[in-house]
Order: C-alpha cells, then sequence, then structure tokens
C-alpha cells in the first residue's frame, strides 16, 4: 500500500522543497516509526548518517537518490556545513529531502544546526522523533531506565564534547541509584571511571555496556564502575556503544562479586 503523506491525521505532509528530519531508530526497521516510513518512501533526496542501519536505507523509495553523510568512522567524513549545504541546495531545487539520523534527532544528533540552516534559507521543515539509543539499550536488557524508588530522574550524557571528554556533574552522577545513559562514552570509559569514583561513586556500582542495541549482532556486557575500562577493554566491543550507569542485565542481581570475577556476558540473538 502506497503511504500518503498527506493524510489528515498525519500533520502537514512532505512537500516538494521541503525537509523532513527524522529519527531512524536505533536498529532495524523494526524501530522505524510509520511516519519516518513514509518520508522514506515519498522523499526525492534520502540524506542519512552512518548509524542508519542498511536495513531501514533500503526502504528508501526506488529512485530516490541516497546520500551517507557520515560524519564520524574511519571512512570518509562529511563536514556537518556541507550536510547543511546539500540540504538547503536539493531543497531549494524542489525535491523532497529527508535527513534520516540515527536513533533520535534532537539526542546528541547536531539537529539545532541543520534547523538553523534550513531556517536561514527559508525551508519549510518537520522533525519526526525517533527511538534513542538508550531506550533500545535498556530494553534489550529488559529493565527500565527509571524506577520507583531507585531513580527519579535519569540523564542523557555524552562522553564527549567539543573539548575533548565531556565534564558533568559528576557529584550528581555519583549518588547511590543513579541511572544515566552514556552516549559516545566507550572510549571515554576510563575518564568516566576516574571522574566517578573521584567524586565518592561506589565501585560496585553496575554500569552496563550495549554495543549495537536493536542489530544482529548485539552485545551486552556487565561491568561494575571499578573495573570498567579494563572490562570494556578486554571485550573489544565493535560499533556504537551504549553506556548505562546503574543499571545491571537481568539476572545479575546477585550480591555484587568480587571486582575480578566480573564476567563478561553476550548475547547472541
Ligand atoms: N541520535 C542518536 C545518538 C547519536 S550519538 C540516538 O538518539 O540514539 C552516537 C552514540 O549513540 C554512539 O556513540 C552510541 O553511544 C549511541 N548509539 C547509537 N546507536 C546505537 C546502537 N544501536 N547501540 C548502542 N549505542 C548506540
Amino acid at each position: 500500500m502506497r503511504a500518503d503523506l498527506t493524510s489528515k491525521t498525519d500533520g502537514p505532509g512532505f512537500a516538494p522543497g521541503s525537509v523532513v528530519l527524522a529519527g531512524a531508530g536505533p536498529g532495524g526497521a523494526d524501530l522505524l516509526t510509520l511516519g519516518a516510513l513514509r518520508a522514506l518512501q515519498a522523499a526525492d533526496v534520502v540524506i542519512h548518517d552512518r548509524l542508519v542501519s542498511a536495513e531501514v536505507v533500503a526502504l528508501a523509495r526506488a529512485g530516490a537518490e541516497v546520500i551517507a553523510a557520515g560524519k564520524e568512522g574511519y571512512g570518509p567524513s562529511w563536514a556537518q556545513d556541507d550536510i547543511c549545504a546539500l540540504m538547503v541546495a536539493r531543497a531549494l531545487a524542489g525535491l523532497r529531502v529527508l535527513r534520516l539520523k540515527g536513533g533520535d534527532p534532537a539526542i546528541f544528533g547536531r539537529l539545532d544546526e541543520e534547523i538553523e540552516a534550513l531556517e536561514a534559507a527559508g525551508i519549510p521543515f518537520r522533525v519526526l522523533p525517533g527511538v534513542t539509543a538508550a531506550s533500545a539499550a535498556a530494553a534489550s536488557l529488559g529493565r527500565s531506565l527509571t524506577r520507583r524508588a531507585r531513580n527519579s530522574e535519569l540523564r542523557l550524557v555524552t562522553g564527549h564534547d567539543l573539548k575533548g571528554y565531556a565534564e558533568q556533574d559528576w557529584r550528581a552522577l555519583a549518588r547511590p541509584g543513579e541511572v544515566a545513559a552514556i552516549y559516545m562514552g566507550a572510549r571515554a570509559a576510563r575518564f568516566l571511571q576516574g571522574r566517578l569514583l573521584m567524586h565518592g561513586a561506589d565501585p560496585a556500582t553496575p554500569v552496563t555496556a550495549v554495543a549495537n542495541a536493536a542489530h544482529p549482532g548485539e552485545r551486552q556486557v556487565a561491568a561494575r564502575l571499578g573495573d570498567l575500562a579494563e572490562t570494556l577493554a578486554q571485550a573489544e566491543l565493535a560499533g556504537p556503544v551504549m553506556l548505562l550507569l546503574g543499571i545491571a542485565p537481568r539476572g545479575a542481581e546477585a550480591p555484587a562479586p568480587a571486582l575480578p570475577e566480573i564476567g563478561v556476558k553476550e548475547l547472541t540473538l
């Protein structure tokens, strides 16, 4: 069935010369929203980042121009300004442009920079949220990100910012029961561990890494804060990694083992 982007229940539609900035979710097509799917089927141009899975990109309308505009990793990298310029140029040419980003575009996705470029050029746009990686990682663990009597807040933090390793409110993060989803945190693991312990965090605090959440080949690694960097180094995770501070995988509630005994748990899907 052909998706109709102009249906009344569907918001303002996808007019020629406009841009939809959509989240693709963190994994395969089952975590894509219906809105993002409709936009994929209607777009003339799809500009996606490297976190968007091949399975999702394959849902683009036949004949659409598909541009992989990855900004990180080891392949050729796109500068943010070039991505903005490309979106603007294609929209000004009267095309329907879909900017597709991994997870939710509003979470560590440089969404504002892209919106500002569109606004400056007078291009109409619409944002469609997506499932963020923290939600997918928690779902894979069978865990809730909030829990009555444990944490009344959830922090979404980044391991890196413009200046390098990102500084945080460490004292708050070090409190017992604190839960944080740490994006781009794997390479900053030693720094995170050091800062948190320095601010009084319990070395037995669980930290669970989920690599490639919601993808085939997803891996979960259970660690404790006191051995986080070492456990991650041993696990040699590949692909994007979400660190969930304060969350253990199910079945890991048994009394905390002595630090050297903490194992690596791998999930085969
Ligand atoms: N906008 C995205 C986040 C982009 S920042 C979102 O909402 O999910 C990139 C970081 O997100 C990665 O370094 C990693 O920490 C996390 N990430 C994205 N996709 C992931 C996945 N499938 N599994 C684990 N972590 C993921």
